[in-house]
């Protein structure tokens, strides 16, 4: 084999490699900070619809970034609606049952861990957060102490990767700044 029949035959085989990576699982770390932001942006957007407790969150396509579901923290109405499992059920409500691992969940804030079983059930490609746990609690609101980390961690079936601290400091903001009663 000469030297250029071996460079198209190492070209041949990254680009099957290329291939099989690209419609394989959602992979956080190579989507751009900027689609994260603005995934983010939104996210807050929905938290600043409950003064009190401001969490908000957006279920996107993990390619092109489209913002597929929203919702918001209605525990006012029901106790188990906090804002990652309102955004999906309204996921569920638009898109149907499918296409899980295609997705990015973002949340202002760390998700508790109703709301990571509920997403790691439901197989998403990924979560990504802005304040942590220890961020939310500061700001006078009681969590569990098992971090979205610990739950992930905790079974053997989960490909749901994390990402936590995308605009961290805006969304510690809503937090510390949320209406108190
Ligand atoms: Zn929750």
């Amino acid at each position: 084999m000469n030297r250029r029949s071996a460079l198209i035959c190492l070209c041949s085989i990254g680009l099957a490699g290329l291939s099989r990576g690209v419609s394989a699982k959602t992979n956080l770390s190579s989507i751009p900070i900027k689609q994260h932001e603005i995934a983010m942006r939104a996210a807050i957007g929905m938290g600043s619809q409950n003064a009190s407790y401001p969490f908000g969150a957006v279920i996107t396509n993990a390619s092109s970034g489209t913002i597929l579901a929203k919702g918001f923290n209605q525990t006012f109405q029901n106790p188990v609606l906090h804002g990652e499992m309102v955004c999906i059920n309204n996921y569920v409500s638009q898109e149907g049952n499918k296409n899980w691992g295609d997705c990015v969940l973002y949340t202002t804030g760390e998700p508790c861990p109703m709301c990571m079983s509920a997403l790691i059930w439901a197989g998403i490609g990924g979560v990504v957060y802005g304040s942590s746990a220890k961020s939310i609690k500061q700001a006078g609101i009681d969590i569990f102490t098992f971090s979205a980390k610990d739950m992930n961690q905790g079974n053997s079936f989960s490909q749901t990767q994390l990402l936590g601290g995308v605009l961290e400091p805006e969304c510690n903001a809503l937090f510390i700044n949320r209406k108190r009663s």
